[in-house]
């Protein structure tokens, strides 16, 4: 009898463990060397390399986990993004982005990329169209990220791996917002795929990391780069992330479920002005998102209507406010003051980030027990409203 390959949560418990031969321990051991043997081997080993055998296996899991040949896992989500895209773009190249991208991510392609001599475009909206205009002769790379922060516009990821191809480009993707468990973009043709795994794949607000994940031979031609930038994550660090993968399929499914009740009791109040969710029907990328997402993951937006957002994220007691995002724990912030805040306001407001915005990182909690918190927070925050008017 042949098997099937392993389902989700058996590549997060399993897949890429090391054993231990000496002790017989149940879980991997971490190998904190700096300093390898270098005569008689078959690799030579140096954490810049990323070759530990602590990095080699859990690079092995995340490549399971996206559906990929190889991956590399980097100190942070934005080591993954520049090595990523540097090593696929010279002096002189080009490259078309999406308009709505994490604030990090705008900031680098603005900040730097002139210095390095290449050139961009942004994507006037998100369809395959809009990006195909933008390709030059000289374009190199299509970059997306979907569902995307912090309004979670969906982008029809197979249409844009397709033009990719049809053009002989690139495709890359940032796919933190949907997690493994949620999307997985090499299925519908996309080359690289990235994540910030400070968020899901770590999923307790305790490590900084990220990881690339392609074919063996475009991981090759990243890892060329990487070795320079020297953007690899410590090992110890490196366990950890492998630990925190064995329970992200259900940590994830856990806020799938709280997101979408909490979704939908925010569209039905009263005081709430808009609610972006792609499991929403009123969602405008709805139909894609249920098309190319196993789930919709735990991460909205909102907006009140004639409340204060910042004295209603005040009063809240259970969910804080509080940088970042996809722990176990739920927060919620203004991305107008935080990962958006070095955007100039003009193009926050072109990409519909408006200040009184707030987004919303659902954790595992009891759902009713959320919904509970933002009764009371807005029931606090109606009290000062009437006191002001008084
Ligand atoms: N991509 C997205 C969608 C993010 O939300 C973030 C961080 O918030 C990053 C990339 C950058 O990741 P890191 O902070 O791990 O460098």
């Amino acid at each position: 009898m042949t098997h099937k390959k392993p389902g989700l949560n058996t590549i997060c418990t399993h897949v890429g463990e090391l054993k231990d031969e000496q002790f017989k321990g149940a879980v991997s051991p971490l190998y904190m060397s700096t300093s390898y043997a270098y005569e008689d081997v078959e690799v030579k080993r140096y954490p810049r390399y990323f070759n530990t055998p602590n990095q080699q296996a859990l690079a092995q899991k995340m490549a399971a986990l996206e559906h990929g040949e190889a991956a590399l896992i980097f100190g942070s989500g934005m080591a993954a993004v520049s090595t990523s895209l540097f090593a696929f773009l010279q002096k002189g190249d080009h490259v078309v982005l999406q308009k709505t991208l994490y604030g990090g991510t705008s900031n680098l392609v603005v900040e730097e990329f002139e210095k390095f001599g290449i050139e961009y475009s942004f994507a006037k909206d998100l369809s395959a169209e809009a990006f195909e205009h933008e390709i030059l002769e000289n374009t190199k790379v299509i970059y997306i990220e979907t569902p995307s922060n912090p309004l979670l516009t969906v982008t029809d990821i197979e249409a844009v791996a397709k033009l990719a191809k049809k053009r002989g480009l690139v495709s890359m993707i940032d796919n933190t917002f949907a997690s493994p468990v949620n999307q997985n973009p090499i299925d519908f043709g996309i080359d690289v795929v990235i994540h910030s795994a400070t968020k899901y794949m770590g999923g307790h607000s305790d490590i900084l990391a990220g990881a690339v994940i392609s074919s063996e031979e475009k991981i090759d031609r990243i890892f060329q780069l990487a070795k320079n930038f020297g953007g690899s994550l410590s090992d110890y660090t490196v366990w950890l992330l492998e630990r925190s993968l064995k329970t992200m399929g259900l940590r994830v499914k856990a806020q799938n479920e709280n997101a979408q009740k909490l979704a939908e009791y925010l569209e039905k109040n009263e005081l709430v002005k808009k609610v972006y969710y792609p499991g929403l029907a009123s969602h405008e990328g709805h139909e894609l998102a249920k098309k190319q997402m196993h789930g919709f993951g735990g991460m909205m937006s909102f907006e009140l209507k004639d409340l204060d957002s910042q004295a209603f994220m005040k009063y809240l007691k259970l969910i804080k406010p509080s940088m970042s995002l996809a722990g176990v724990e739920s927060t919620i912030l203004s991305p107008a003051k935080t990962s958006h805040a070095l955007l100039t306001p003009e193009d926050r407001a072109a990409q519909g980030i408006s200040d009184k915005l707030m987004r919303f990182s659902v954790g595992i909690e009891e759902a009713e027990d959320l919904i509970a918190d933002i009764e009371q927070a807005l029931e606090e925050t109606k009290k000062d409203m009437l006191d002001v008017r008084i």
